[in-house]
């Protein structure tokens, strides 16, 4: 009861200091300093939350991950305003900052703790899918939801499950949620309120903690629906413009390093046009609309591009999925036609699975009109390498 008490008090300390983070600072850094953290330790936890979590909840789950067959990347952070945005795209927005593939877990506290999760296999593995596995069980609605561990562990059990097919095991005791007297969760808030105003803030100060918590409450009730086809793509979109502009500042200054050599290759020189070819199309792209995803997916590919090619590396084509995945190193069968794939999509396809592609408006950016962007007809540049050509002919069309 003590760590749960203690977990408890500091939720509430938490949630009364979120409301001072400014709603746009330090936003598109939040996953980048998480990839920076797990270069030392997978399991990131965030320091406002660090003080306050018992050491016990982060070594079981320290244990669970290391019994895992893959690797496992947790993240522990309290939810800002940034991640009610994107928490359902941030196991994406980390794995492709790591490149590696394992299962991401971003567990969130607001008045409870939830988590989203995703499963990248090794390329060609076969199995079941994390969601079909979850889905069928029914015991994860058990789960004591006041502290980190019980889902985080049962995630991984889960994975372990869809990874190579072995039974899931029961949850342990210690996971479930405890059986409340009274009137359940209300009574146990009204437990920490009292257990956190005891602490010597003062009665006006939890009045206001509970209004607080009856606020986020409400706001976790809203429909999923709503933020799936309101927010979620114009803060994906965000990032995806951030990675762009930062891909064509690195993709000038390499082509700058070929025009400092004082005698450049005839090769080098080649490798400097086809740059900076694909370099004009991509800044066309991000002098148009910045709140188009087409435009600012293409930049990327096409920046990403001009990047490997001034640095000496093979040019290659995006997945034609999502070409904000890694690069379309495998051929795949679509429908009758062969196009480019990353290694992830690759295996999706093998298990005739549909792969997750860029969605535009939520349809697949495929569905829509070709005659209406050459991003789309030529799949970012995956079904042909006329791409720039096509970008800067259409702008001076439209002078
Ligand atoms: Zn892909």
């Amino acid at each position: 009861m003590s760590v749960r008490r203690t977990t408890a008090a500091a939720l509430l300390a938490v949630l009364a200091f979120l409301p001072a983070v400014p709603a746009r600072a330090a936003t598109p850094e939040v996953p980048d300093q998480i990839v920076a953290a797990w270069s030392k330790d997978r399991v990131y936890v965030d320091e406002r939350l660090r003080p306050a979590m018992p050491e016990v909840e982060l070594t079981r789950i320290r244990a669970a991950a290391k019994a895992a067959d893959f690797p496992v990347y947790i993240a522990l952070v309290p939810e800002t305003p940034y991640l009610r945005e994107t928490l359902y795209d941030m196991p994406t927005l980390l794995q492709a900052r790591t490149g590696q593939p394992g299962l991401y877990i971003v567990e969130v506290v607001s008045s409870y703790w939830r988590g989203v999760e995703e499963l990248y296999r090794p390329g060609g593995l076969r199995g079941r899918t994390l969601t079909s596995v979850r889905g069928d069980d029914k015991q994860r609605f058990d789960l004591d939801t006041d502290r980190p561990a019980p889902d985080v562990i049962r995630t991984i059990q889960q994975a372990q499950t869809a990874y190579d097919g072995r039974p899931l095991p029961p949850v342990a005791a210690e996971d479930l949620e405890p059986a409340r007297p009274g009137h359940g969760k209300s009574a146990t808030l009204e437990e920490d309120r009292v257990t956190f105003v005891g602490l010597g803030t003062g009665g006006l100060l939890g009045f206001l903690l509970t209004l607080l918590l009856a606020l986020h409450r409400k706001r976790l009730r809203r429909p999923l629906a709503t933020q799936a086809a309101g927010q979620r793509p114009n803060v994906y979109t965000t990032e995806i413009r951030r990675q762009a502009d930062s891909m064509i500042k690195r993709a000038s200054q390499a082509v700058k390093r070929i025009e400092s050599k004082p005698q450049p290759t005839l090769e080098q020189l080649d490798r400097r046009d086809d740059a900076n070819r694909r370099l004009a199309a991509a800044r066309k792209l991000r002098a148009g609309d910045p709140d188009d995803l087409l435009a600012v997916a293409g930049a990327l590919v096409l920046a990403r591009q001009a990047e490997r090619g001034a640095t000496g590396a093979p040019v290659q084509p995006p997945c034609f999925f999502n070409p904000i995945h890694k690069s379309g190193t495998q051929q795949v069968d679509w429908d009758g036609v062969e196009v480019p794939a990353c290694r992830l999509c690759e295996a999706r396809i093998a298990k005739d699975e549909t792969p997750r592609g860029l969605f535009v408006k939520s349809v697949p950016y495929w569905t829509l009109d070709p005659e209406k962007s050459p991003l789309v007809a030529t799949g970012f540049g995956a079904l042909s390498d006329d791409l720039p050509e096509r970008i800067i002919a259409r702008a001076e069309d439209r002078r």
